[in-house]
C-alpha cells in the first residue's frame, strides 16, 4: 500500500529560509509553533500528555528536522494522533510522505482540497509576474503537481470538529486554496490561521528572512481567488482571536494581532490584492 504514497513529479528543495527556521515557540502550553524554513508547522497538544497533533508538514525534505523538533518537545519515539493540513501547498506538505510512512497516521483536510492531495488535480500555476519581490519572481520554480496519499487521507468531519484537537473547530477559508481551512478554539480564541492571512511579506524574500512582523493577505503568487480570500479574512476577524499562529510569519497576539486584523480588513484591496497579476487582471479567477 505504500507504493500508492508518492510526491507530485515536480517535487524539489526550495532554497529560501529564514532566521527563525529550526526555531520554536510556544504561544500556549499546549500550542507550539515552529518554522521549518519559510513556513510554519503547529504542535497541538500538552507536551505532558503526550498527545498531540501536527499541524500541516513543512517543506521538501524536511521530515527529519520536523521529527526531531516533535522528540525534543514530546520525547523520543513520539509520533502524533494524526496530521492535520490547513491547505495541500507543496510547503505544507513537503514532508507528509515520509511523516505518513514512518507514523502511519492519519492526515485529514477539507474535502475541497482533496484532489490535490489524491494526485488527480493540479494547483493553479503560481504567478512570477504579480506585483511583489524575489519570492514571486522564484514561485516558477515551486511545486503545484498534486501528490498522492491515497487512503491515508480524510475529509475533515462535517460536523465542524477537529479530530484529536478537542475544543477546536475548522472553519472553511477559500481563496489562497479551495479546500484551504483555519482552526479556532473559542475558549482561549486561539486561532491558526494557515495562509488565510499570514504575518509577514510572503513575497519578499528579506521579509521573509528577516520575518520582520506585519500583516499580510495570502501570499499573492499562489493566491487566485481574491473575492474569496478577502471573504475569508472577514470570518476570522469577526472571531476576534487572541492568538494567531499563521503559515508565514511569526505568531501574533493581543491588541497587535486585534488591530492589524482590523486593518487587513478595512485596507484589503490596498494592503493584500496585488495592484498588478494574473489572478487580477486576467480571466483566471
Ligand atoms: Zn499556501
Ligand atoms: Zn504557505
Amino acid at each position: 500500500m505504500e507504493n500508492e504514497l508518492y510526491y507530485g513529479e515536480d517535487y524539489k528543495r526550495i532554497p529560501a529560509t529564514s532566521i527563525e527556521s529550526g526555531t520554536g515557540t510556544e504561544v500556549l502550553p499546549d500550542l507550539y509553533c515552529y518554522t521549518v524554513q519559510i513556513v510554519n508547522i503547529v504542535l497541538v497538544g500538552h507536551p505532558a500528555s503526550k498527545e498531540f497533533v501536527l499541524v500541516d508538514a513543512g517543506m521538501p525534505y524536511s521530515a527529519e528536522k520536523i521529527i526531531s523538533a516533535i522528540e525534543e518537545r514530546f520525547g523520543p519515539d513520539s509520533r502524533p494522533k494524526a496530521i492535520i493540513l490547513t491547505h495541500g501547498h507543496f510547503d505544507h506538505v513537503g514532508a507528509i510522505i515520509e511523516l505518513v510512512k514512518r507514523w502511519n497516521v492519519p492526515v485529514y483536510a477539507h474535502e475541497l482540497e482533496l484532489p490535490y492531495l489524491t494526485g488527480k488535480t493540479c494547483y493553479t500555476d503560481p504567478d512570477p509576474t504579480v506585483e511583489g519581490g524575489m519570492v514571486s519572481k522564484m514561485s516558477p520554480m515551486f511545486p503545484v503537481d498534486p501528490i498522492n496519499l491515497g487512503n491515508h487521507v480524510k475529509p475533515l468531519p462535517s460536523d465542524g470538529s477537529v479530530p484529536h484537537m478537542t475544543n477546536f473547530r475548522w472553519i472553511h477559508t477559500p481563496g489562497h486554496s479551495p479546500g484551504h481551512v483555519s482552526f479556532f478554539r473559542d475558549k482561549d480564541k486561539a486561532l491558526i490561521a494557515g495562509d488565510a492571512f499570514v504575518t509577514v511579506k510572503q513575497e519578499y524574500l528579506y521579509k521573509v528572512f528577516t520575518q520582520e512582523q506585519e500583516i499580510s493577505g495570502p501570499p499573492r503568487y499562489l493566491t487566485p481567488d481574491w473575492a474569496a480570500s478577502q471573504e475569508s479574512v472577514k470570518k476570522l476577524e469577526a472571531l476576534k482571536p487572541s492568538f494567531a499562529i499563521t503559515g508565514h510569519g511569526m505568531p501574533m497576539e493581543g491588541k497587535l494581532l486585534t488591530d492589524s486584523l482590523r486593518k487587513l480588513v478595512d485596507e484589503f484591496e490596498t494592503i493584500a490584492v496585488p495592484e498588478y497579476g494574473k489572478f487580477v487582471d486576467g480571466n483566471e479567477n
